[in-house]
């Protein structure tokens, strides 16, 4: 039996129905994967087919933090990617669907990890992983996808370029920290679409101030961050870019990417689940 594929990569195709996102980062450890791994379950929550390319070769951790253990599997020429189901009691009826049996939605999720025995570094050349990166989009068999994922490395590098010109379409979510020496490495990646012509849908602004079981509030990072880098890339690429939403340091969120299921899966009242899903509903 063939899967009917044709091996061309139909995310650059501009009649793709799939809405492509790519989740960037002016550098690392800002929250970027676990906010891509959040959304996606969300959206999956919502009854979405839902798609993630972890894009983010030297620092992939996309199959850790939904638990995944299976590797892909060949059928003839394709590849079939591990498959993250909902768990049922967290699927939730889209808004346009109230008051019937929720779908279950489902994440595909393809990864360099996934290709590299015994967790050792990806010490592969820039055309390598570009080659890689195209194939993952074209012979991976993700089926029919609501939304696509990207998860892209931090920085401006040759895998957010090969990526844009793989995926014309995508629009840049940017994650940042509140601090405001973050933001301005964040407004970087931001303004790389000045450069690929790609749209920036917004920024998300990870790890903002906590409320301490005493009621105080503690701004680890400061505050504002999320705000003044929707304003400042609004200036530099000349169109509104919005703050999607701010989601609070919570020791839920990092037990829940520590133990493979995303927190709005975990915990899904806690204050980040709450924050992540009210974005991915927005998006
Ligand atoms: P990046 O993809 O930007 O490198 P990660 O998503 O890997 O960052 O997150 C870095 C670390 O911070 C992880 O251990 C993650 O669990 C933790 N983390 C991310 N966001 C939060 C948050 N809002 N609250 C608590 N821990 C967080």
């Amino acid at each position: 039996e063939t899967l009917g594929h044709t091996k061309t990569n139909p995310f650059a195709d501009p009649a793709n129905l799939t809405r492509v996102y790519a989740i960037a980062s002016g550098k690392g450890g800002v929250g970027k994967s676990t906010v891509t791994v959040n959304l996606a379950a969300s959206l999956a929550a919502s009854g979405l087919s839902v798609g993630i390319v972890d894009a983010d070769v030297h620092g992939f951790s996309v199959p850790a933090l939904l638990g995944i253990t299976q590797a892909p599997t060949k059928v003839e020429d394709m590849i079939l990617p591990p498959v993250v189901e909902v768990p049922p009691e967290r699927r939730r009826p889209r808004a346009e669907a109230a008051g019937s049996e929720p779908d279950a939605g489902s994440i595909r999720v393809i990864s360099i990890g996934m290709f590299v025995p015994d967790n050792r570094p990806v010490a592969w050349r820039g055309p390598m992983l570009h080659r890689a990166l195209e194939q993952f989009l074209t012979d991976v068999h993700f089926g029919d996808l609501d939304v696509l994922l990207l998860d892209l490395p931090p920085g401006t590098g040759d895998i957010a370029i090969s990526m844009s010109q793989l995926v014309p379409h995508a629009g840049l979510v940017v994650v940042s920290t509140p601090q405001h020496a973050a933001v301005d490495v964040a407004e970087r990646a931001g303004t790389m679409s000045l450069q690929t012509g790609q749209e920036v849908v917004g920024v998300v602004e990870n790890m903002a101030a906590m409320t301490m079981p005493d009621g105080s509030v503690l701004e680890m990072f400061g505050s504002g961050g999320g705000q003044l880098l929707a304003e400042r890339l609004s200036r530099s690429i000349e169109k509104d870019v919005p703050l999607l939403g701010s989601v609070p340091l919570d020791p839920a969120l990092r037990e829940g990417g520590d133990a493979g299921v995303p927190v709005v899966w975990s915990a899904p009242g806690s204050p980040s689940a709450v924050a992540l899903e009210e974005i991915a509903d927005g998006l």
